[in-house]
């Protein structure tokens, strides 16, 4: 490849999208990361539409690219800047289906501008080795591109109620026929090009959609976040297609960055609920089912405790773990517990926060919930560190979480979520439980942490329990 101001402009994108990436692994560097691969990919882009030449010409079309990037870059804006933090998971997976979309498009394109050159030099008969590899990634990108697209959509209608699980008997064979259905088509076309190709490649589009859809039906609402991490896997790939294609360095670099951190996170997602790939793929965790009647089994007595109490057991701790759930994230109670935290310790009393993997809604949630709230990182513990400290720990104050302290993950091979990694809180000596009902969590199963005789419930929405919580300590 020759060197050009354009090849140093992809050039210097894909490092900042490599150092963007490891930044983003750790919560302390991780905005300024994004910021970095932004900038990098912000320069990728103008470099395209005012360096690329093609035959000596550049793009032109200006108006229509510029007018694109600002509908779009609107849109983005007041989506990200509306958007309340639970519903995030939804938006990943809207802006991962337009990913798919976007490389579904590229290869109907491409096909287009391959078909059309195909028949006008008539050669029906055999095609060149680069056509064959030119197909084979149009194609490629379009199958990847389309299951990405109509499953992230699924996945979407799912994680927003919209969409209910779905699935019938024999849909695992269903589906397997017709992924195999896919690839022969595909192989055809590929190998032997038919005068109707455009006929077998709209069919391979229409197909792949369904093949989303089908293959994201079944799935368990809980189980989304793994599937959409997959997707997000699968529109990489996607896209390294479109940067095979157009021999564009660095969407192929994007695309593999993305496409290999995708499968990353997924297997570390399938490894924090000790499940394989597989058990997610064809089980059906938790999802949309809530226990008859919405509430848990009755298990015998549950303890309550009053405000007054709760602060005097919580202030008289040497040290107080909090674990927050999805439950915190919906009250937005960040704010109040971050000040609860420089209370209790202005007390003399030791504070961390026991993070579970999968606690909230998406990968990640409570340390952004918390990094929002400026919550010291090196307050957080991750499950195993936490899991070690809890049988020297007084009073766990769990915050609106519910699954990942259940203790039937460890204990009740009949559970959904037996098998689950979860927060060993039971270990400590004083267990305090804010939530506002008996009411399930996310898998719909009862807890019986609530019942143990360690265990206190303080109902209440979490901010406004943590408002009066913050009160009675300053009245001590
Ligand atoms: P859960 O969904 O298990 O429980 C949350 C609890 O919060 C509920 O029991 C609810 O009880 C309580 N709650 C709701 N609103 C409030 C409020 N305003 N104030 C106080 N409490 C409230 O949450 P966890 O975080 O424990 O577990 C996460 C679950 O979500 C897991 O099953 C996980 O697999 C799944 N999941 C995780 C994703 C991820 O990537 N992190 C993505 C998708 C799903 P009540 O109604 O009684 O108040």
């Amino acid at each position: 490849m020759e060197f050009s101001i354009l090849t140093l402009c992809y050039l210097i994108a894909s490092v900042t999208f490599i150092i963007g990436l490891k930044m983003l692994s750790n919560p302390a560097t991780a905005r300024k990361g994004n910021l970095i691969a932004a900038a990098g990919m912000t320069l990728a882009i103008l470099g395209t539409i005012f360096l690329y030449e093609e035959e000596g010409k550049k793009l032109g079309n200006y108006g229509w690219i510029f007018g694109g990037i600002l509908i779009g870059s609107i849109i983005g804006t007041l989506a990200a800047k509306k958007i309340k933090m639970t519903a995030m998971p939804e938006m990943v997976s809207m802006f991962n289906g337009m990913g798919g979309a976007c490389a579904a498009l590229i290869s109907i394109v491409e096909f287009q501008h391959i078909s059309s050159a195909f028949s006008l030099s008539n050669q029906i008969a055999g095609l060149s080795s680069t056509t064959t590899g030119h197909v084979l990634i149009i194609v490629l990108g379009l199958i990847i591109g389309s299951v990405s697209f109509a499953g992230s959509m699924i996945a979407w209608g799912k994680l927003n109620g919209t969409i209910k699980d779905f699935s019938f008997k024999g849909q695992h064979i269903f589906n397997i026929t017709l992924l195999l259905i896919i690839l022969a088509l595909a192989v055809y076309l590929i190998g032997w090009m038919p005068a109707n190709g455009m006929l077998f490649f709209s069919i391979i589009l229409v197909l792949s959609l369904l093949y989303g859809v089908f293959f994201v039906m079944p799935i368990g609402g809980a189980d989304m976040p793994v599937v959409i991490s997959l997707l997000n896997s699968f529109t990489g790939v996607a896209a390294a297609c479109g940067g095979f294609l157009y021999d564009n360095k660095v969407m192929l670099t994007g695309g593999i960055l993305v496409g290999a951190a995708g499968t990353l996170l997924t297997i570390l997602m399938c490894k924090a609920m000790n499940r394989s790939l597989m058990n997610v793929l064809l089980g059906s965790f938790g999802g949309n089912t809530v226990s008859s009647g919405g509430g848990a089994k009755q298990q015998g007595a549950y303890k309550e405790i009053t405000l007054s109490d709760a602060a005097v057991v919580i202030s008289y701790a040497n040290k107080v773990l909090i674990v927050p759930g999805y439950g915190l994230a919906v009250a937005q109670a960040q704010h109040a517990c971050h000040e609860l935290e420089k209370l209790l310790e202005s007390k003399g009393v030791e504070v961390k926060y026991a993070i579970h993997p999968v606690a909230g809604r998406m990968p990640g949630h409570m340390n952004v919930l918390l990094a929002e709230a400026d919550v010291s990182y090196d307050k957080l513990l991750e499950m195993e560190q936490a899991n070690e400290e809890f049988n020297t720990t007084d009073v766990v104050l769990v915050l609106g979480a519910n699954d990942v302290v259940n203790p039937a993950a460890k204990t009740d091979p009949a559970s959904p979520i037996y098998g689950m990694p979860i927060l060993d809180v039971e270990l400590a000596k004083h267990c305090i439980v804010n939530k506002r009902s008996m009411k399930p969590g996310y898998a719909g199963i009862e807890n019986d942490l609530f019942f143990q005789p360690k265990t206190s419930m303080l109902f209440g929405d979490a901010k406004k329990v943590l408002q009066d919580l913050i009160g009675e300590i300053k009245n001590l």
